[in-house]
């Protein structure tokens, strides 16, 4: 979601005339922050104080501070920080330019909070730092009032927007050359709560089947409560629905979900998965889980570590609880110490790592779908190979036969799998019939966005591997004509 109103926020100020910034030094700097845990704070405030000698010596410069945790701290930045131009909240996103204007203007810091949304914040102008795939938002807010989190009262109450509207920003974005698109919501199946229709999420995904040229549909994140059985049909119906599925567990203990109110029960989490299997046999599911919550006993913790062994999660995101002062759960007692916590953790990743190992180990040998991401992998240097997304969402690493068409970022290649690890698969494909690349539109928009921010023409198309296997992948760099031959 901050990655998206990040997305947002360089849109519009490309729209009133800002352009990204180059060297070293930006005349604007604006930190879109997030208040989940409490590292995002100390970072802002480091981040902010690294700022201040550099800002003194470069009179002029601006420095904008938005999102959950300005939502939160409010004057309070400006207080610790009476160095920074403009704080606005999440539910203001639009009037960063405005803001930053009338500080330059009036020589004074200007704050900004609303306390409830008034334009929905897909409506405004984004700048998307993908061209093949984008996040579309289908709510912001939520109802729900888990101990724990802070996200309600910085994002308020569940907006849901308007099918049509959504489908016509997705529409628009294949029109772009986009492929994948993933729905963006901080409970998405509860999407159409506030307009009355209790089977709005299945009937979305159902209408993101009929969109031609739309290859691939993800979504984030499913509340485990409000999971129902019309999602996973849709989900197993429509061909272009991926085999994914990214669904929140916190906890595996009953006595620690009550105390988050999080008003499901871990063998409603486990028979969602079961039906979830049963529909979509190859998915891949993942998780975010909370190690540490007020009162976690050894007992339930070892709950939490049975319902992870018995779910085989392909991922997990696990967190060491982290106390969030204006949440419920920031007053409970039996706050627990942190070295119970981070040894409770360390057994929790032990767990899921070799779980992630073993379930990847399940993917060697067979043919997968990638699709080539502009990022590469840490090794790419001495690898040679490039990166992208299984249709279940796992990384896999490729290397490309001598003398084979190299994919652009947003093309497709089919591999097979030849190596496995917790994190990333790996395919070395033994010869040019192991590989194959379609060329997408995706590709082409990837090219046209090269050509556009550099000033050169297209790259080449398909262009052909060395030894290295490394030519094609555009970084979007003019290229010089080569001399002396
Ligand atoms: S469902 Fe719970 S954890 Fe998720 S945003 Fe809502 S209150 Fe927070």
């Amino acid at each position: 979601m901050n990655v998206h109103d990040s997305e947002r926020m360089a849109g519009m100020l490309e729209a009133a005339g800002y352009v990204p910034s180059t060297g070293e030094l930006a005349d604007v700097v604006v930190f879109n922050t997030c208040a989940v845990r409490e590292n995002a704070d100390n970072k802002l405030y480091g981040n902010l104080g690294i700022l201040a000698p550099v800002k003194a010596a470069n009179p002029g410069m601006q420095i904008a501070v938005g999102g959950c945790l300005a939502q939160k701290d409010r004057e309070t930045i400006l207080k610790k920080a009476p160095w920074v131009d403009a704080v606005f909240g999440t539910h203001n996103v639009g009037a960063l330019p405005a803001l930053l204007d009338r500080a330059r203007h009036n020589n004074e810091a200007q704050l900004e909070i609303l306390e409830s949304l008034d334009v929905f914040p897909s409506t405004l102008p984004t700048k998307r730092d993908s061209v093949y795939s984008g996040w579309v938002s289908i709510s912001v807010g939520c109802n729900n009032t888990c101990t724990f989190c802070i996200v309600p009262a910085l994002r308020g109450k569940e907006k849901d927007r308007r099918p049509g509207e959504i489908l016509a920003e997705i529409q628009a974005l294949v029109d772009d050359g986009a492929i994948e698109v993933t729905l963006l919501g901080q409970n998405v199946n509860s999407y159409g709560v506030e307009f009355g229709d209790r089977q709005a999420f299945s009937k979305l995904l159902r209408a993101c089947g009929e969109i031609p040229g739309l290859e691939r549909v993800r979504f984030t994140s499913p509340h485990p409560a409000a999971f129902t059985d019309d999602v996973i049909d849709a989900m197993a119906e429509t061909p272009n629905v991926m085999p994914q599925l990214h669904m929140p567990l916190q906890s595996g203990s009953d006595k620690v979900l009550k105390d988050m109110k999080r008003s499901y029960r871990s063998a409603k989490f486990l028979g969602i998965l079961d039906k979830v299997r049963e529909k979509i046999p190859h998915a891949a599911i993942s998780t975010d889980i909370i190690v540490g919550f007020p009162g976690e006993t050894e007992e339930d913790f070892q709950a939490t570590l049975d319902v992870v062994e018995k779910s085989r999660f392909a991922t997990a995101f696990t967190f060491q609880y982290s106390k969030r002062p204006g949440t419920p759960a920031a007053d409970l007692p039996d706050q627990l110490p942190k070295a119970v916590v981070q040894e409770r953790f360390e057994r929790l990743t032990a767990l899921q790592d070799r779980i992630a190992a073993e379930e990847n180990a399940r993917q060697l040998g067979r043919r997968v779908e990638v699709m080539v991401t502009a990022q590469s992998g840490r090794k790419a240097e001495e690898t040679h190979r490039l990166s992208g997304r299984s249709q279940d969402q796992r990384l896999v690493h490729f290397s490309v036969p001598e003398g084979a068409d190299v994919p652009r970022p947003g093309d497709l290649v089919t591999v097979t799998i030849t190596e496995a690890a917790a994190f990333h698969l790996v395919a070395d494909p033994a010869s040019a019939a192991d590989y194959s690349l379609r060329r997408s539109r995706a590709g082409d928009a990837w090219d046209r966005s090269q050509a556009d921010s550099c000033g050169a023409g297209p790259t080449s198309p398909a262009g052909k591997t060395g030894a290295s296997g490394k030519a094609g992948v555009s970084l979007g760099m003019p290229s010089l004509p080569v001399r002396g031959r």
